[in-house]
């Protein structure tokens, strides 16, 4: 089978690259390279943000109405066509079918839909000063900005990070990660038929190093919307630290999910299950240390076993596969040898622990077992940094000051999610929980118009609704002074 090649979207053009570097893109249940990605650099980026600089003028001046207009189409032409690009994003991320389709294609249209109407809505403010002045501020757009996506929800984020970018009347060049580029590759070619005029999102494809950063610093790019892991979190506030950028960091996570003895006990198992094995457990909001008080520890335990070892492993474009392949080999060994760490430091497998071997097509693919530790205390490796794949640690707690004290012990400060029929409590611990999301009975019920981000290692700025609409743009404040 001949492979697929993917390229550049430049001034709403398909090209290769400047130099004629590509990678290899793998399908992860299989082993198999499948596709080429152009490997592109600072030349590409030069031509990219030519594209983008011409195309500001107009696209910033568009009437709010029109580029909803155009969004709006873009996300009707994700829907149209969400059976290719859910079977694209299996194929290219190792995640099951039917996730694909239920919650990143869907999501990707939704998102761009929103923004589509966010920005027909979107107002600013004024500030009278009795009999003296008005203040009213504007919200311009910056310009051109740069948005970065990871591999984990491919389309999804690259969506949730481009639409608030060209709703706003940025010019955008993203970058989607090297591991799963087809989605990004194939919205490129929606965007032209949604009428997206040329040169107004340009997307390059590469490494980190070879166009990631090139992309960060450019001294022509106004803002860098960036969602992935802490460590390169760090080197794009250190690389851009005297440009005075604005940033955006949505960054890793180790987020705890505190269970209590009075929690919906059945309700709780399943949903723990899935806050925790979800696209194999890489999800930043994934629930990957699991509190539980000491009163139902050993039956929570028992019923969580129970019910992560009910769930069918298999082929991602399988319609019934619940759990599928990790994105790639690095990563794999990388989630394996977590597992060993846990083992070195005291821990109990309770299920799973190995890499998993499945016949036919996808022998050679990247699966690991769903798996549960216990016996590790908090301070461990394994409890204290992001595995990123489909491992959950339990502990248990005695009471509500040590869960909390345990939940908050974290670098990181992303999501929280707690279990209890005590409503008292939970908003007790709310108030105290070091996230900056905690979901009460639920996980990963979202709401577009929420603030979304993390604090601490967790990263800097908020996503969603208002929040990215602000982000890009620039508040000016006009002061007018008026005559008696
Ligand atoms: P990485 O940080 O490795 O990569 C994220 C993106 O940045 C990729 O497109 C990557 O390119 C690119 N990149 C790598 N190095 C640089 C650089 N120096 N300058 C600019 N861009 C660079 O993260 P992963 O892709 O491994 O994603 C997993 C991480 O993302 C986890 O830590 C997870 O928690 C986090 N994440 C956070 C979310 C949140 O909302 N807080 C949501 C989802 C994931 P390439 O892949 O080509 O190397």
């Amino acid at each position: 089978m001949s492979l697929i090649r993917i390229q550049n979207y430049i001034n709403g053009e398909w090209l290769d690259p400047i130099d004629g570097q590509y990678l290899d893109d793998f399908e992860p249940a299989t082993g198999q390279v499948y596709a080429t990605i152009p490997n592109s650099n600072e030349k590409d980026l030069d031509l990219a943000v030519k594209a983008a600089q011409q195309a500001f003028p107009s696209w910033s001046n568009t009437p709010a109405e029109q580029k909803a207009k155009i969004l709006n189409k873009l996300a009707d032409l994700i829907e149209q066509n969400q059976d290719e690009l859910a079977e694209a994003e299996a194929r290219d991320n190792g995640k099951p079918i039917t996730l694909a389709k239920n919650v990143d294609i869907y999501r990707a249209a939704a998102n761009i839909r929103f923004f589509a109407q966010a920005c027909t809505q979107f107002s600013s403010e004024s500030h009278a000063m009795e009999n003296t002045a008005i203040n009213y501020t504007l919200r311009q757009p910056l310009g051109v900005v740069a948005c970065i996506s990871p591999w984990n929800l491919p389309l999804y984020l690259f969506t949730w990070k481009i639409a608030p970018a060209l709703a706003t009347g940025n010019c955008v060049i993203a970058k989607p990660s090297e591991v799963t580029p087809m989605t990004a590759y194939l919205l490129s070619k929606l965007c032209s038929q949604a009428g997206l005029p040329r040169g107004v999102l340009n997307i390059l494809h590469g490494t980190g190093p070879s166009i990631g950063a090139p992309l960060t610093e450019h001294p022509d790019i106004k803002a860098v919307s960036f969602t992935g892991g802490s460590n390169t979190g760090t080197l794009i506030k250190q690389a851009t630290a005297k440009q005075h950028k604005k940033l955006s960091l949505e960054l890793g996570g180790k987020n705890p999910t505190v269970v209590f003895a009075d929690c919906d006990f059945d309700r709780t198992v399943k949903e723990v299950a899935r806050s925790a094995f979800a696209n194999q457990g890489q999800i930043c909001l994934c629930g990957s240390r699991i509190l539980i008080e000491e009163s139902i520890y050993d039956r929570f335990a028992t019923a969580l076993r129970n019910e992560v070892e009910q769930l069918i492993i298999g082929d991602p474009l399988e319609e019934t596969t619940q759990f599928g392949a990790l994105v790639s080999k690095p990563h794999m060994d990388k989630v394996l040898s977590y597992i060993e760490l846990a083992k070195r430091e005291g821990g109990t497998l309770l299920t799973g622990g190995e890499q998993l071997k499945i016949k036919g097509r996808c022998a050679d693919g990247y699966f690991v077992q769903p798996t549960i530790i216990s016996g590790l205390n908090n301070q461990c490796r394994a409890n204290q940094e992001e595995i990123f794949g489909p491992v959950c640690t339990l502990q248990s707690f005695t009471n509500e000051k040590e869960a909390l004290q345990l939940a908050n012990d974290s670098e990181y400060g992303l999501a929280c999610s707690i279990w209890s029929q005590d409503i008292s409590r939970c908003h007790r611990l709310a108030q105290q929980i070091e996230t900056g999301i905690v979901w009460i009975n639920c996980w990963l019920l979202r709401d577009l118009r929420t603030p979304f981000g993390g604090m601490k290692a967790s990263g800097s700025g908020r996503e969603g609704g208002l929040e990215a609409m602000r982000f890009f743009t620039e508040p000016k404040n006009v002061c007018v002074q008026f005559k008696h």
